[in-house]
């Protein structure tokens, strides 16, 4: 269920004189909404449908904010930008976001943050890294199925693409990607987080005139995050470990 049609059934039930309607749907979305991001798989194909919306999520096995987001530890990444991505206005646009960096910045952090605020304010999301895509798109072609799976990339307002980059794809499957961003372009945004520079992408597309067509539909419009600092993961491990020989 989206926020609006929540807010619009609270509304009659607060009219109709049914406070207890109200709570419950409060409820209600609140459950629907953990469970969308908290549950790994909800359906056999790994797909789920909560919120109303083809919501894929292998891979973003839990919620985050960006209130949980400790900002000081990357001082070279301005906050307001990302703030700036939170007002969710890039998506009234359909416009695009790119997070860039390292591992460890938090850049599916902040894709995840965004994601969730989107799907609180009512938009259609839809979380997957590029290999299941990918993945799940060949698996569809070969069975005969690849229009309506297609669709399921297509469909929701913001499509979260994480881990570009992560392998090197091969042609056929390059041309999958390229199918999905020029379809949803200007049609629906795409949150895309990548450990590769814009240049690397002819390496990772495997193919330099598919890399520029594919960043040509998606940087049109685009807000470009890079994260260049320290790895959040590294720290933690960091501080484990310091605390370990302070012991010994
Ligand atoms: P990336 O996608 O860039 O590899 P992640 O978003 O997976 O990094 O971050 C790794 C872990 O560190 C996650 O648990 C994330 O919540 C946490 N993390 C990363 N950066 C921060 C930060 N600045 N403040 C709080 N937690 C962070
Ligand atoms: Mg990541």
């Amino acid at each position: 269920m989206s926020e609006l049609t929540g807010n619009r059934i609270r509304t009659t039930a607060a009219k109709l004189g049914l406070p207890h309607l109200a709570e419950t749907i409060n409820e209600f979305t609140r459950r629907e909404i953990s469970s969308t991001w908290s549950s790994p798989r909800n359906s056999p194909s790994g797909t789920t449908t909560a919120s109303a919306r083809a919501c894929e999520h292998r891979g973003c096995h839990t919620t985050k904010t960006l209130d949980e987001y400790d900002f000081s530890f990357q001082p070279d990444l301005d906050p307001r930008k990302v703030k700036d991505l939170a007002t969710l206005s890039f998506v009234e646009a359909k416009a695009n976001a790119a997070l860039l960096g390292p591992p460890g910045v938090g850049k599916t952090h902040i894709a995840i943050a965004l994601a969730v605020a989107a799907c609180r304010a009512g938009y259609s999301i839809c979380f997957t890294s590029l290999d299941d895509m990918v993945r799940n798109l060949k698996a569809a072609e070969t069975a005969g199925r690849l229009t309506s799976k297609l669709r399921s990339y297509l469909r929701p307002s913001v499509l979260v693409v994480d881990q570009v980059g992560y392998q090197p794809l091969e042609r056929a499957e390059a041309n999958l990607v390229f199918l999905v961003i020029s379809k949803r372009y200007a049609k629906g945004s795409i949150i895309l987080t990548s450990n590769k520079t814009f240049s690397e992408w002819g390496q990772v597309f495997g193919d330099e005139v598919l890399a520029t067509a594919i960043l040509d539909r998606l940087l049109h419009h685009c807000e470009v995050v890079p994260i260049k600092g320290p790895s959040y993961r590294l720290k933690n491990r960091l501080q484990a470990i310091e605390r370990e020989t302070d012991v010994a």
